[in-house]
Parts: C-alpha cells; structure tokens; sequence
C-alpha cells in the first residue's frame, strides 16, 4: 500500500514570490532594497514600476513591468 502523499499540493508564500523579483545590485552583488512602488496608466497598458537603492553601495534602479 503506497500513498501519494508526495503529490500533495504545496502552499507558495507570497512572500517567497515577492523576493524572488528582487533585482541584484549590479554595482556590488548585494540584494536591493524596495523603497518606491508606483502604477502608470498608458495608451498601452498599465506599468507597475518599483524603485529599488542597493543599502550597501547606494546604487538606485527602477524596474518598469507590464502588468
Ligand atoms: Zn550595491
């Protein structure tokens, strides 16, 4: 008697779907920071874009995303 239990459904975090969009600083490797987070409306669509400051070097970078 063998039970699937391995096929069980796993909860995702959102959380863990969260971090795993956090961009690398590319100055030094490090894991930026969200400091802004921000919806546009245009003729195209609408863009979530997200601010990020590497906390270790001060690099900043924003991530424009179609959504
Ligand atoms: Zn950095």
């Amino acid at each position: 008697m063998t039970a699937t239990f391995l096929h069980a459904d796993k909860p995702v975090s959102p959380d863990e779907e969260i971090d795993g969009r956090t961009p690398n600083c590319e100055a030094c490797g490090a894991t930026m920071w969200l400091t802004n987070r921000t919806r546009r409306s245009t003729d195209d669509g609408t863009r979530d874009i997200r601010s990020y400051t590497c906390k270790n070097c001060g690099a900043a970078k924003d991530v424009v995303e179609r959504i």
